[in-house]
């Protein structure tokens, strides 16, 4: 049976395992690390359990479909429930917004923030939803593999305006400054600027409104393990703690991949979910890349990165809603420190998630589970975040008394574990160029065509699902990514199941 190895068992990476044994290879993932998930891992302490990255779950078709490729459904691996309001906005001034998707709901919200709103958000809706008609329904889950694919789409991108910010197009619609911060922040949820990202990212809006927003029962962990147990069944076997080195190349085609420990694979399908800047630049021989050279690759702009702090309270607090945006006072200022001047800023503005909101059972009785993420510039800011040189527990303190003055009073007082990741984990651990926590930057010059390709241009058999390549970062985009390879993989020679499409 042809064989196909996936390297690395992200969100993108378990989703292209299911698309490719469906194809119908003989398929194994490695991991370098020794769980699944890559930025879905989970950590547990002191009886909390601990989501480390992705919270919000939106497109959840995109699941679904996985399993109807077998016959199966999700429900029998993992339950969703839905999550009211979408996020709870607190702003800098005292007042706050709750974004929620029903559409008299979120009107009357605007209504009690700004009256005079209300008319430019219904046109801001209907252009959100044009961009989704356009940008995610028919060029999501499609490969951008020559200029012509590009060219294609630009009389469309030209009339949606696309090469406005999505602060400029939110901005044209909404007069109120708060207004503008809860319509324009969703870019960073994938790793933008919504003051340099294309307008095109408007479409999160109506894909949030279109299918709302999920939480996996027991966390998002339980979908990583729900896919884990899922690709089991289909005798594909997750390999952990199996970091790969290099991907053999002969005579221009992939081969197979040699990993860490010295043992070959060999294989007629590689597919890296890994990085695919540290992938050209560190796990092919130079020769082989004509287009990814390593001058290219460095000439990528990577995007911003993370801090994240993980911990327990030992008293409830019932006021949090389960998804907050705790907003600074700056917003463009703040954005342009963390994007372009790369420094670390005094203020900040944050994700505070408590999943104990929804689901009590990821902390002991009578306590709760937070994670707080903020935006920071990633490790091209020159910043050394070593355990030793004690700016990461100096800014930890710093979030910590913005929590207490904001939304959790007397938190240091109650805490029962806390930990954080800062830059460096997604440098060490993830193995992302320069810290990057959602791949290259989604600016317009780094999306669709001008993204990282499913199929490579460099290695025959080669492909790349994942945060890097179009359609980018965020659970939607991860997964499209590996939709995209039903178009691009041959099925596997004499496979008995194809796909039908
Ligand atoms: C803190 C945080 C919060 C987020 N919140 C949300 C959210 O709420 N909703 C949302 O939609 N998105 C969210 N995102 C974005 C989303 O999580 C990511 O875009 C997505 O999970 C990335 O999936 P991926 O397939 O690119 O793989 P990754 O998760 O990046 O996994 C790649 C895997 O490859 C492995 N790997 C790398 N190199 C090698 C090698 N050489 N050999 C073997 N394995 C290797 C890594 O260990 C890793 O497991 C968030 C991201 C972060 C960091």
């Amino acid at each position: 049976m042809a064989r196909a190895v996936v390297i690395g068992s992200g969100f993108g990476g378990l989703a292209a395992a299911v698309r490719l044994r469906h194809l119908g290879y003989d398929v194994t993932v490695l991991e370098a690390l020794d769980q699944p998930g890559g930025r879905a891992a989970v950590f547990t302490r002191e009886g909390h359990t601990f989501d480390a990255g992705p919270t919000v779950v939106t497109a959840p078709y995109l699941f679904e479909e996985l399993f109807q490729l077998f016959g199966r459904q999700s429900s029998d691996y993992y339950k969703l429930v839905p999550v009211d309001p979408f996020y709870h906005v607190r702003y800098a001034d005292g007042s706050d917004f709750n974004y929620v998707g029903e559409e008299d709901r979120i009107l009357a919200e605007i209504g009690r923030l700004s009256p005079s709103d209300v008319d430019g958000y219904r046109k801001l809706a209907d252009h959100s939803r044009r961009i989704f008609e356009i940008g995610y329904a028919k060029l999501a889950d499609v490969p951008f593999s020559t200029p012509w694919d590009m060219l294609r789409v630009v009389p469309a991108m030209a009339r949606l305006e696309s090469h406005l910010t999505v602060y400029q197009l939110v901005s044209r619609y909404l007069k109120d400054d708060r207004l503008r911060q809860a319509f324009s922040f969703q870019p960073l949820l994938v790793g933008g600027n919504p003051f340099h990202t294309s307008s095109i990212y408007l479409l999160i809006h109506w894909l949030e409104r279109t299918w709302g927003v999920w939480f996996a029962e027991g966390g998002t962990t339980a979908i990583v393990k729900g896919l884990v147990r899922f690709l089991a069944e289909l005798q594909v076997e997750v390999r952990l703690s199996t970091p790969v080195e290099e991907i053999l190349v002969r005579n221009g085609k992939a081969v197979g991949v040699r990993t860490s420990a010295g043992e070959v694979l060999s294989a007629d399908v590689v597919v890296a979910n890994a990085d695919p800047s540290f992938v050209y630049s560190r796990m092919i021989d130079a020769r082989w890349r004509k287009t990814h050279h390593d001058k290219k690759v460095a000439r990528k702009k990577q995007s911003m990165s993370l801090f994240v702090a993980y911990f327990g309270t030992d008293r409830t607090y019932p006021d949090v809603k389960h998804h907050t945006i705790v907003l600074g006072p700056r917003y463009k200022d703040l954005l342009d420190d963390i994007f372009r001047k790369k420094v670390l800023a005094d203020d900040f503005s944050l994700y505070l998630h408590r999943p104990t909101a929804t689901d009590p059972s990821l902390a002991p009785p009578g306590r709760e589970t937070f994670y707080v993420l903020s935006p920071v510039p990633n490790n091209e800011s020159g910043l050394d975040w070593s355990k030793d040189k004690g700016l990461g527990d100096a800014y930890l303190d710093k979030v910590y008394t913005e929590l207490e003055r904001r939304c959790l009073p007397d938190l240091r007082k109650h805490l029962t574990t806390s930990f954080y990741v800062t830059p460096d984990y997604f440098q060490e651990q993830l193995r992302s160029v320069s810290g990057a926590a959602f791949g290259p930057e989604p600016l317009l010059t780094q999306s669709a065509w001008f993204r990282y390709h499913n199929v490579s241009e460099d290695v025959g058999g080669l492909y790349f699902v994942g945060a890097g390549t179009h359609p980018g970062a965020g659970l939607p985009g991860v997964l499209s990514t590996a939709k995209v390879l039903d178009r691009v993989v041959p099925p596997a020679p004499g496979a008995r199941t194809r796909l039908a499409s």
